[in-house]
């Protein structure tokens, strides 16, 4: 009998041994944004622009689909406005 093959489990492990757990951002709270930008210079893949919302602006994830999950974004906003 021929033995079915498993995909292989990959495990990307982080600096200190621990594995890597993506962390998308699920959004952004424009009350809290005061679109300071800092999330949009971080950001390596680009995913997210300033945008005019409700007369204000703010940060918009506009290409989820490119995120890698670094979590960056969520680390370097000062207003804690990612969900
Ligand atoms: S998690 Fe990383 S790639 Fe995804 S939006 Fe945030 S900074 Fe960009
Ligand atoms: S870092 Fe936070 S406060 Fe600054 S633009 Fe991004 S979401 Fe808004």
């Amino acid at each position: 009998m021929s033995e079915l093959k498993r995909p292989r489990k990959r495990v990307i492990l982080c600096q200190d041994g621990s594995p890597f757990v993506p962390q998308y951002p699920g959004g952004i709270n424009i009350e809290k944004c005061t679109g300071c930008s800092e999330c949009v210079e971080v950001c390596p893949q680009n995913c997210i622009e300033l945008k005019e919302v409700e007369g204000k602006k703010v940060a918009v994830i506009t290409k989820l689909e490119l995120c890698i999950g670094d979590g960056f974004c969520k680390i370097v906003c000062p207003e804690d406005a990612f969900l």
